[in-house]
């Protein structure tokens, strides 16, 4: 076995596989019967049910290579991608579940074992955290790892304790961090620069060990059980001996793909844009293999929002055309195997893609001149007015975090507030002109179709048809 993505996949699962866990499929990134929940976030969204009883399962142990998305809800990390070298908005989540099954001691065992047995990863690079009352899980990393006092890093915030909501099963989790080395700023986990990219959390054990009952109260659980879950990319990135997770196999071989569409090498200030392609690319198209379309609201936003977030850094390296959709065949070659549903959906996300490409084309050059006029003036601190902001959305269709985006390199921010006004005035407006016109039906219809399909079709329809009519 080698360390390429695919290989590190199946080797996860033949190890849990050969110690008597389950192979499951990964469920779908929109969770079944669960509409709190934007998308599947981690890999026991599946199992939700069976930690709290509801249903049971004919094994009591699972393995999983689970497909998540954290943009949009609880876990959002769309700000961080391209910033950070660890997170992206889709990732793969390889996990160990037991359902009242082994507890602590053995899932400590099976993780030490698999990373340091397995992976082969050096003793001394590895560091874990335990909830600051879990003395019961120190001792295990002591005597089953071997680890010193101070690799044992004990954390007293809820990083390190996990509830399933306000009532449910909860517990104290561990984690395993690798030292990237003194190459890379970034101090400890617990420490003050702990978000730098030199300590990289790999895999985080959660140990559900009591029922938090409403009122307050947490009781022990009688069978407590396991959850955990391994980034498949940042351990693909140790493994690899890169610092970076868009530097793996898999994202070389899009950012490369990414530089030959766009003539324009990952390179400098061109390096951020190539993984925001190549990370976007990835999550609108296993979104859109798993029914979701772009559209102006709910799940269909999210994707919208992610794929213009990547079309804008399209154009910033210089595209005229549209290009994610042709960097599809690319993903479908790398993922395609382990994830059927790729192939069985390219032709509609390239169709997708390219049509969401071709109508925001239209309004995107344009936006961008009027935001580069707007802000111009503006120097870090500053905000740029909430009416442009609007403006921007409105007209143009730009999601508001594209915009942020947008500014964020030059440290300006945009003013929400102003941006919220505006969006009340605007809706309040049609609805005045609704009721005063006596033209009920057109007003309606127009207002309507505007919220659904949004500002890019209209200045398209404006612009084309009736120059002027709309504001
Ligand atoms: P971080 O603190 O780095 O944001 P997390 O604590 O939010 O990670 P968990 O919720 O514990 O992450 O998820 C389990 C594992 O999934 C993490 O240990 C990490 O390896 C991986 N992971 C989490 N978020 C991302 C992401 N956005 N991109 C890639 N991998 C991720
Ligand atoms: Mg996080
Ligand atoms: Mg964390
Ligand atoms: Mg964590």
């Amino acid at each position: 076995s080698g360390s390429g993505v695919n290989e590190i996949r199946s080797t996860f699962i033949d190890y849990f596989a050969g110690h008597g866990h389950e192979p499951v499929h990964s469920s779908p990134l929109v969770p079944r019967n669960d509409p709190t929940l934007m998308f599947t976030n981690a890999g026991m969204v599946q199992f939700k049910n069976v930690f709290t009883g509801l249903e049971t399962r004919a094994t009591p142990r699972a393995v999983t290579a689970q497909k998540c998305v954290r943009a949009g809800g609880k876990h959002n990390d769309l700000d961080n991608v391209g910033y950070t070298a660890r997170h992206h908005t889709f990732f793969e989540m390889l996990g160990n579940f037991s359902f009242g099954d082994y507890f602590k001691e053995r899932a400590i065992e099976l993780a030490w074992n698999l990373v340091v047995g397995e992976f082969g990863l050096a003793r001394d690079r590895l560091l874990v955290t335990v909830y600051h009352e879990d003395e019961e899980a120190a001792s295990l990393w002591r005597r089953i790892a071997g680890l010193p006092d101070e690799r044992i890093i004990r954390i007293a915030t809820s990083d390190n304790f996990w509830a399933m909501g306000d009532t449910g099963p909860c517990g104290p989790c561990s984690e395993i961090f690798y030292d990237h080395g003194p190459e890379v700023a970034g101090g400890p986990p617990g420490s003050p620069d702990e978000d730098g990219d030199r300590f990289i959390e790999i895999w985080n054990l959660v140990f559900m060990q009591f029922e938090q009952l409403p009122g307050g109260k947490r009781v022990p659980l009688p069978r407590p059980s396991i959850d955990t879950g391994m980034g498949l990319e940042r351990v693909a990135a140790v493994l690899q001996g890169v610092h970076n997770n868009y530097d793996i196999d898999l994202f070389r071989a899009l950012i490369r793909a990414s530089e030959e569409v766009t003539g324009v090498r990952a390179e400098g200030p061109n390096t951020a844009s190539h993984r925001i392609i190549a990370d976007h690319l990835r999550a609108s198209s296993f979104l859109i293999a798993d029914g979701v379309l772009p559209s102006n609201e709910g799940r269909g936003y999210v994707l919208r929002r992610i794929m213009r977030r990547g079309m804008r850094h399209a154009r910033l390296l210089g595209a005229r055309e549209p290009l994610m959709y042709r960097l599809v065949p690319t993903l479908v070659r790398e993922m395609g195997q382990a994830y059927p549903e790729l192939v069985r959906a390219e032709a509609l996300i390239s169709e997708t893609l390219r049509l969401e490409e071709t109508r925001f084309r239209r309004t995107l050059d344009r936006g961008l001149t009027l935001l580069d006029e707007a802000s111009s003036g503006l120097t870090p601190g500053a905000s740029l007015d909430g009416e442009t902001a609007f403006r921007l959305y409105d007209t143009y269709g730009f999601p508001l975090d594209l915009t942020q985006d947008a500014l964020k390199a030059r440290g300006v921010g945009v003013d929400l507030a102003g941006f919220d006004a505006a969006m009340e005035r605007q809706r309040a407006e049609a609805r005045a002109a609704w009721s005063g016109s006596g033209e009920a039906a057109t007003e309606t219809v127009w207002f309507v179709l505007k919220e659904r399909l949004g500002a890019t079709e209209f200045l398209g329809y404006e612009t084309e048809q009736a120059e002027g009519v709309v504001s």
